[in-house]
Protein backbone atom coordinates (compact mmCIF):
# COMPACT_ATOMS: atom_id res chain seq x y z
CA UNK A 1 0.00 0.00 0.00
CA UNK A 2 1.62 3.68 -1.28
CA UNK A 3 0.15 6.96 0.09
CA UNK A 4 -1.23 8.73 -2.55
CA UNK A 5 -2.63 12.53 -1.40
CA UNK A 6 -1.87 14.06 2.16
CA UNK A 7 -5.20 16.31 2.46
CA UNK A 8 -5.34 19.54 5.12
CA UNK A 9 -8.69 20.81 4.90
CA UNK A 10 -9.61 24.22 7.06
CA UNK A 11 -13.11 24.30 8.09
CA UNK A 12 -13.93 26.91 10.14
CA UNK A 13 -17.95 28.19 11.30
CA UNK A 14 -19.04 31.79 9.88
CA UNK A 15 -19.08 33.09 13.00
CA UNK A 16 -16.14 32.64 15.23
CA UNK A 17 -15.82 34.64 18.44
CA UNK A 18 -12.00 35.35 18.78
CA UNK A 19 -12.08 36.76 22.19
CA UNK A 20 -12.87 33.21 23.45
CA UNK A 21 -10.62 30.45 24.38
CA UNK A 22 -12.61 28.00 22.10
CA UNK A 23 -11.06 26.45 19.07
CA UNK A 24 -14.30 24.47 18.41
CA UNK A 25 -15.11 27.14 16.48
CA UNK A 26 -12.39 25.97 13.51
CA UNK A 27 -10.88 22.75 12.74
CA UNK A 28 -7.95 21.27 10.19
CA UNK A 29 -8.79 17.95 9.18
CA UNK A 30 -6.36 15.48 7.57
CA UNK A 31 -7.47 13.29 4.97
CA UNK A 32 -4.38 10.83 3.28
CA UNK A 33 -5.29 8.28 0.55
CA UNK A 34 -3.63 5.41 -0.48
CA UNK A 35 -3.69 3.54 -3.66
CA UNK A 36 -5.43 0.66 -1.99
CA UNK A 37 -8.40 3.25 -1.36
CA UNK A 38 -8.26 3.38 2.33
CA UNK A 39 -8.53 6.95 3.47
CA UNK A 40 -7.44 7.42 7.10
CA UNK A 41 -8.49 10.68 9.21
CA UNK A 42 -7.10 12.90 11.63
CA UNK A 43 -7.36 16.15 13.15
CA UNK A 44 -5.08 19.01 14.44
CA UNK A 45 -5.95 21.78 16.87
CA UNK A 46 -3.78 24.52 16.54
CA UNK A 47 -3.99 27.53 13.78
CA UNK A 48 -5.56 25.83 11.29
CA UNK A 49 -4.08 27.90 7.81
CA UNK A 50 -1.01 27.58 9.18
CA UNK A 51 -1.03 24.11 9.60
CA UNK A 52 -2.48 23.73 6.23
CA UNK A 53 0.61 25.03 5.11
CA UNK A 54 3.28 23.06 6.81
CA UNK A 55 1.18 20.09 4.96
CA UNK A 56 1.48 21.47 1.76
CA UNK A 57 4.39 23.12 1.71
CA UNK A 58 7.07 21.57 -1.64
CA UNK A 59 10.50 20.78 -0.16
CA UNK A 60 12.91 23.32 0.56
CA UNK A 61 16.06 21.15 0.68
CA UNK A 62 16.82 17.88 3.18
CA UNK A 63 15.70 18.93 6.30
CA UNK A 64 12.99 21.93 5.55
CA UNK A 65 10.38 19.94 3.73
CA UNK A 66 6.53 20.26 3.91
CA UNK A 67 4.83 16.91 5.26
CA UNK A 68 2.70 15.86 2.26
CA UNK A 69 5.75 16.04 0.27
CA UNK A 70 7.89 13.34 2.39
CA UNK A 71 4.96 10.89 2.80
CA UNK A 72 3.77 10.34 -0.80
CA UNK A 73 4.77 7.04 -2.12
CA UNK A 74 5.75 6.09 1.19
CA UNK A 75 3.96 2.09 3.27
CA UNK A 76 1.26 4.19 5.51
CA UNK A 77 1.74 0.97 7.55
CA UNK A 78 5.20 2.34 8.61
CA UNK A 79 4.00 4.55 11.62
CA UNK A 80 7.14 5.12 13.33
CA UNK A 81 9.76 5.35 10.76
CA UNK A 82 7.62 7.85 8.89
CA UNK A 83 7.12 9.81 12.10
CA UNK A 84 11.00 9.83 12.30
CA UNK A 85 10.94 10.83 8.95
CA UNK A 86 8.62 13.89 9.10
CA UNK A 87 10.67 14.91 12.41
CA UNK A 88 13.79 15.10 10.58
CA UNK A 89 12.67 16.30 7.31
CA UNK A 90 10.79 19.39 8.99
CA UNK A 91 13.59 19.80 11.82
CA UNK A 92 14.75 23.64 10.68
CA UNK A 93 11.31 24.75 11.25
CA UNK A 94 10.06 22.28 13.72
CA UNK A 95 10.74 20.25 16.71
CA UNK A 96 8.08 21.41 18.22
CA UNK A 97 5.03 23.99 17.91
CA UNK A 98 3.18 24.08 14.31
CA UNK A 99 5.14 21.50 12.68
CA UNK A 100 4.74 18.95 15.46
CA UNK A 101 1.14 19.29 15.45
CA UNK A 102 0.98 18.85 11.77
CA UNK A 103 2.58 15.80 12.58
CA UNK A 104 0.04 14.72 15.14
CA UNK A 105 -2.85 14.78 12.64
CA UNK A 106 -1.06 12.58 9.90
CA UNK A 107 -0.09 10.28 12.41
CA UNK A 108 -3.60 9.95 13.90
CA UNK A 109 -4.78 9.30 10.27
CA UNK A 110 -1.75 7.13 9.47
CA UNK A 111 -2.97 4.78 12.62
CA UNK A 112 -6.76 5.24 11.00
CA UNK A 113 -5.58 3.83 7.99
CA UNK A 114 -3.58 0.90 9.69
CA UNK A 115 -6.64 -0.27 11.90
CA UNK A 116 -8.86 0.14 8.76
CA UNK A 117 -6.30 -2.47 6.82
CA UNK A 118 -5.89 -5.00 9.98
CA UNK A 119 -9.35 -4.61 10.34
CA UNK A 120 -8.43 -4.03 14.30
CA UNK A 121 -9.61 -0.71 16.80
CA UNK A 122 -6.12 1.31 17.09
CA UNK A 123 -6.01 0.71 20.79
CA UNK A 124 -5.81 -3.12 20.12
CA UNK A 125 -2.98 -2.49 17.76
CA UNK A 126 -1.26 -0.28 20.53
CA UNK A 127 -1.43 -3.06 22.95
CA UNK A 128 -5.17 -2.69 24.41
CA UNK A 129 -7.50 -2.43 25.39
CA UNK A 130 -6.88 -1.97 28.90
CA UNK A 131 -10.54 -0.71 29.29
CA UNK A 132 -13.93 -0.37 27.54
CA UNK A 133 -14.59 2.93 29.06
CA UNK A 134 -13.79 5.42 30.84
CA UNK A 135 -14.81 8.01 33.19
CA UNK A 136 -15.36 11.56 31.13
CA UNK A 137 -15.13 14.38 32.85
CA UNK A 138 -17.18 17.58 31.36
CA UNK A 139 -15.01 20.28 29.86
CA UNK A 140 -16.16 23.66 29.32
CA UNK A 141 -15.28 27.58 29.63
CA UNK A 142 -15.79 28.91 33.18
CA UNK A 143 -19.13 31.66 33.37
CA UNK A 144 -18.97 34.80 33.90
CA UNK A 145 -20.57 35.57 37.35
CA UNK A 146 -21.13 33.16 40.43
CA UNK A 147 -24.85 32.38 39.38
CA UNK A 148 -24.07 31.41 35.71
CA UNK A 149 -21.74 29.08 37.12
CA UNK A 150 -24.07 27.17 38.95
CA UNK A 151 -26.47 26.86 36.60
CA UNK A 152 -23.69 25.50 33.81
CA UNK A 153 -22.71 23.27 36.80
CA UNK A 154 -26.02 21.50 37.85
CA UNK A 155 -27.11 20.90 34.05
CA UNK A 156 -23.59 18.91 33.48
CA UNK A 157 -24.41 16.45 36.62
CA UNK A 158 -27.92 16.86 35.20
CA UNK A 159 -26.93 15.24 32.12
CA UNK A 160 -24.27 12.64 34.16
CA UNK A 161 -21.32 13.76 34.59
CA UNK A 162 -19.64 12.93 37.66
CA UNK A 163 -16.72 15.12 36.85
CA UNK A 164 -16.88 18.65 35.45
CA UNK A 165 -13.64 21.13 34.22
CA UNK A 166 -14.43 25.33 34.35
CA UNK A 167 -11.72 26.78 32.16
CA UNK A 168 -10.48 30.14 31.05
CA UNK A 169 -13.14 33.17 30.95
CA UNK A 170 -12.97 34.81 34.20
CA UNK A 171 -10.35 33.46 35.94
CA UNK A 172 -7.57 35.30 36.97
CA UNK A 173 -9.69 38.83 36.92
CA UNK A 174 -10.01 39.19 40.33
CA UNK A 175 -8.44 36.80 43.20
CA UNK A 176 -11.95 37.09 45.23
CA UNK A 177 -13.92 36.33 42.07
CA UNK A 178 -11.56 33.29 41.54
CA UNK A 179 -13.25 32.07 45.10
CA UNK A 180 -16.71 33.19 44.51
CA UNK A 181 -16.81 31.31 40.83
CA UNK A 182 -15.04 28.03 43.02
CA UNK A 183 -17.55 28.43 45.66
CA UNK A 184 -20.61 28.37 43.59
CA UNK A 185 -19.39 25.62 41.07
CA UNK A 186 -19.00 23.21 44.65
CA UNK A 187 -21.98 23.94 46.12
CA UNK A 188 -24.01 23.09 42.68
CA UNK A 189 -21.96 20.40 42.06
CA UNK A 190 -22.40 18.52 45.72
CA UNK A 191 -20.32 16.51 47.52
CA UNK A 192 -19.55 13.51 45.08
CA UNK A 193 -18.41 15.25 41.77
CA UNK A 194 -14.86 16.06 41.27
CA UNK A 195 -14.41 19.53 40.03
CA UNK A 196 -10.92 20.76 38.12
CA UNK A 197 -10.36 24.36 37.80
CA UNK A 198 -8.43 25.62 34.97
CA UNK A 199 -6.97 28.79 35.36
CA UNK A 200 -5.95 29.10 31.87
CA UNK A 201 -2.97 31.26 32.23
CA UNK A 202 -4.74 33.38 34.42
CA UNK A 203 -2.21 33.82 37.55
CA UNK A 204 0.73 35.93 36.89
CA UNK A 205 3.40 34.24 39.02
CA UNK A 206 3.38 31.21 41.67
CA UNK A 207 3.41 33.24 44.25
CA UNK A 208 0.12 34.34 43.81
CA UNK A 209 -0.95 30.79 42.29
CA UNK A 210 -0.02 29.47 45.74
CA UNK A 211 -2.25 32.31 48.18
CA UNK A 212 -5.05 31.61 45.31
CA UNK A 213 -4.83 27.34 45.47
CA UNK A 214 -5.11 27.67 49.44
CA UNK A 215 -8.14 29.79 49.21
CA UNK A 216 -9.26 27.11 46.69
CA UNK A 217 -8.74 24.47 48.63
CA UNK A 218 -11.84 24.45 50.93
CA UNK A 219 -13.77 23.32 47.69
CA UNK A 220 -11.69 20.55 46.72
CA UNK A 221 -10.39 20.89 43.16
CA UNK A 222 -9.32 17.39 41.71
CA UNK A 223 -6.87 19.40 40.24
CA UNK A 224 -5.93 22.75 39.14
CA UNK A 225 -4.99 23.79 35.69
CA UNK A 226 -2.01 25.80 33.81
CA UNK A 227 -2.40 28.47 36.41
CA UNK A 228 1.12 29.82 34.60
CA UNK A 229 2.86 30.49 31.65
CA UNK A 230 3.69 27.00 29.90
CA UNK A 231 7.25 28.14 30.29
CA UNK A 232 7.68 29.13 33.47
CA UNK A 233 8.65 25.90 34.41
CA UNK A 234 10.33 27.58 37.94
CA UNK A 235 7.24 29.03 39.02
CA UNK A 236 5.25 25.69 38.31
CA UNK A 237 8.34 23.85 40.28
CA UNK A 238 8.15 26.49 43.55
CA UNK A 239 3.51 26.11 43.27
CA UNK A 240 3.92 22.24 43.02
CA UNK A 241 6.16 22.05 45.67
CA UNK A 242 4.34 24.10 47.97
CA UNK A 243 0.54 22.74 47.74
CA UNK A 244 -1.31 19.62 48.57
CA UNK A 245 -3.18 20.01 45.80
CA UNK A 246 -2.64 18.36 42.57
CA UNK A 247 -1.41 20.66 39.36
CA UNK A 248 -1.86 19.89 35.78
CA UNK A 249 -0.44 21.39 32.98
CA UNK A 250 1.02 20.43 29.41
CA UNK A 251 -1.62 21.30 26.31
CA UNK A 252 0.97 23.61 24.81
CA UNK A 253 4.08 20.94 25.35
CA UNK A 254 4.59 18.80 22.69
CA UNK A 255 7.19 15.59 22.09
CA UNK A 256 8.85 13.11 24.33
CA UNK A 257 11.92 15.44 24.71
CA UNK A 258 9.06 18.83 26.10
CA UNK A 259 7.17 16.42 28.74
CA UNK A 260 10.25 14.50 29.82
CA UNK A 261 12.14 18.31 30.23
CA UNK A 262 8.83 19.38 31.48
CA UNK A 263 8.12 16.72 33.89
CA UNK A 264 11.89 16.98 35.39
CA UNK A 265 11.85 20.81 35.82
CA UNK A 266 8.77 21.32 37.36
CA UNK A 267 7.13 18.08 39.78
CA UNK A 268 3.67 18.52 38.40
CA UNK A 269 0.77 16.00 39.44
CA UNK A 270 -0.81 15.50 35.93
CA UNK A 271 0.44 16.02 32.33
CA UNK A 272 -1.92 16.98 29.99
CA UNK A 273 -0.36 16.28 26.18
CA UNK A 274 -3.28 17.04 23.13
CA UNK A 275 -3.06 14.15 20.97
CA UNK A 276 -3.60 16.69 18.06
CA UNK A 277 -0.53 18.86 19.07
CA UNK A 278 2.37 16.86 21.33
CA UNK A 279 2.94 14.18 18.05
CA UNK A 280 0.03 12.13 17.66
CA UNK A 281 -1.38 8.74 19.09
CA UNK A 282 2.23 7.24 18.70
CA UNK A 283 4.06 10.22 20.68
CA UNK A 284 1.33 10.59 23.94
CA UNK A 285 1.49 6.96 24.31
CA UNK A 286 5.43 7.32 24.69
CA UNK A 287 4.66 10.50 26.78
CA UNK A 288 2.24 8.48 29.01
CA UNK A 289 4.77 5.45 29.71
CA UNK A 290 7.60 8.46 30.69
CA UNK A 291 4.96 9.78 32.83
CA UNK A 292 4.10 6.63 34.65
CA UNK A 293 8.12 5.90 35.36
CA UNK A 294 7.63 8.90 37.21
CA UNK A 295 4.79 8.77 38.96
CA UNK A 296 2.82 11.35 37.00
CA UNK A 297 -0.53 11.09 35.52
CA UNK A 298 -1.45 11.58 32.34
CA UNK A 299 -5.05 13.14 30.98
CA UNK A 300 -4.80 14.17 27.23
CA UNK A 301 -5.78 17.31 26.91
CA UNK A 302 -8.98 17.20 24.15
CA UNK A 303 -11.02 20.17 23.45
CA UNK A 304 -13.19 19.79 20.15
CA UNK A 305 -14.78 17.42 17.50
CA UNK A 306 -15.11 13.67 17.60
CA UNK A 307 -12.33 12.74 15.57
CA UNK A 308 -10.10 14.26 18.86
CA UNK A 309 -12.19 12.37 21.36
CA UNK A 310 -11.46 9.38 19.23
CA UNK A 311 -8.28 9.62 18.82
CA UNK A 312 -7.92 10.44 22.42
CA UNK A 313 -10.37 7.51 23.22
CA UNK A 314 -7.98 4.72 21.96
CA UNK A 315 -5.03 6.41 23.34
CA UNK A 316 -6.30 6.26 27.11
CA UNK A 317 -7.71 2.09 26.10
CA UNK A 318 -3.90 1.48 25.35
CA UNK A 319 -2.62 3.23 28.50
CA UNK A 320 -2.73 0.96 31.30
CA UNK A 321 -3.43 3.36 34.30
CA UNK A 322 -6.09 5.89 32.88
CA UNK A 323 -8.26 8.13 34.90
CA UNK A 324 -10.50 10.42 33.04
CA UNK A 325 -11.48 11.23 29.57
CA UNK A 326 -11.48 14.73 28.68
CA UNK A 327 -15.57 15.78 27.17
CA UNK A 328 -15.52 18.52 25.60
CA UNK A 329 -19.23 19.54 25.74
CA UNK A 330 -19.17 22.84 23.54
CA UNK A 331 -22.08 23.56 21.10
CA UNK A 332 -20.20 24.42 18.31
CA UNK A 333 -21.10 22.41 15.27
CA UNK A 334 -17.82 21.12 14.13
CA UNK A 335 -18.02 19.68 18.19
CA UNK A 336 -21.31 18.46 18.05
CA UNK A 337 -21.35 17.14 14.16
CA UNK A 338 -18.03 16.55 12.36
CA UNK A 339 -18.64 12.84 13.08
CA UNK A 340 -21.55 10.48 12.48
CA UNK A 341 -20.54 9.25 16.07
CA UNK A 342 -21.83 11.36 19.22
CA UNK A 343 -20.17 9.50 22.05
CA UNK A 344 -22.94 9.44 24.86
CA UNK A 345 -22.44 9.23 28.34
CA UNK A 346 -23.37 6.18 30.29
CA UNK A 347 -23.38 6.12 33.69
CA UNK A 348 -20.46 9.11 33.33
CA UNK A 349 -18.36 7.49 31.11
CA UNK A 350 -17.64 6.95 27.83
CA UNK A 351 -17.53 3.69 25.27
CA UNK A 352 -13.88 3.40 23.71
CA UNK A 353 -14.62 3.48 19.89
CA UNK A 354 -14.47 -0.70 18.49
CA UNK A 355 -14.61 0.14 14.79
CA UNK A 356 -11.50 -0.50 12.50
CA UNK A 357 -8.73 2.44 13.11
CA UNK A 358 -10.34 5.15 14.70
CA UNK A 359 -13.95 3.57 14.55
CA UNK A 360 -15.53 6.87 13.31
CA UNK A 361 -17.14 8.07 10.17
CA UNK A 362 -16.85 11.75 8.86
CA UNK A 363 -20.40 13.11 7.86
CA UNK A 364 -19.37 14.75 4.65
CA UNK A 365 -21.82 17.20 4.51
CA UNK A 366 -20.40 19.06 7.72
CA UNK A 367 -17.22 18.99 6.13
CA UNK A 368 -18.58 20.47 2.87
CA UNK A 369 -20.70 23.30 4.74
CA UNK A 370 -17.70 24.52 6.74
CA UNK A 371 -14.97 24.18 4.08
CA UNK A 372 -12.66 27.22 3.79
MG1 LIG B 1 -6.52 23.69 29.81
Amino acid sequence: MKITEVEAIVLRQPDVDTSKADGSQDALLIRIRTDEGLTGIGEVDSLPPVVKAIVDAPASHAIASGLGALLVGENPLEIDRLWEKMYRGSIYYGRRGAAIHAMSGIDIALWDIKGKALGQPACRLLGGPHRERIRAYASTLMPETPAETAEVVAGLVGRGFTAIKLGWGPWGRDPDLDIELAAAARTAAGDDVELMFDIGLGWPDADHAIRQVRRLEPFRPYWVEEPLWPDDLAGYRKLADAVETRIACGEEEATRWGFADLMERTGVDVVQPDVTRAGGISECIRIAHLADLRGVSTVLHSWSTGIIKAASLHVLAAMPRATFFEYCVQETALNQALTVERFPLEDGMVRIPDGPGLGIEIDDEVVRRYAV
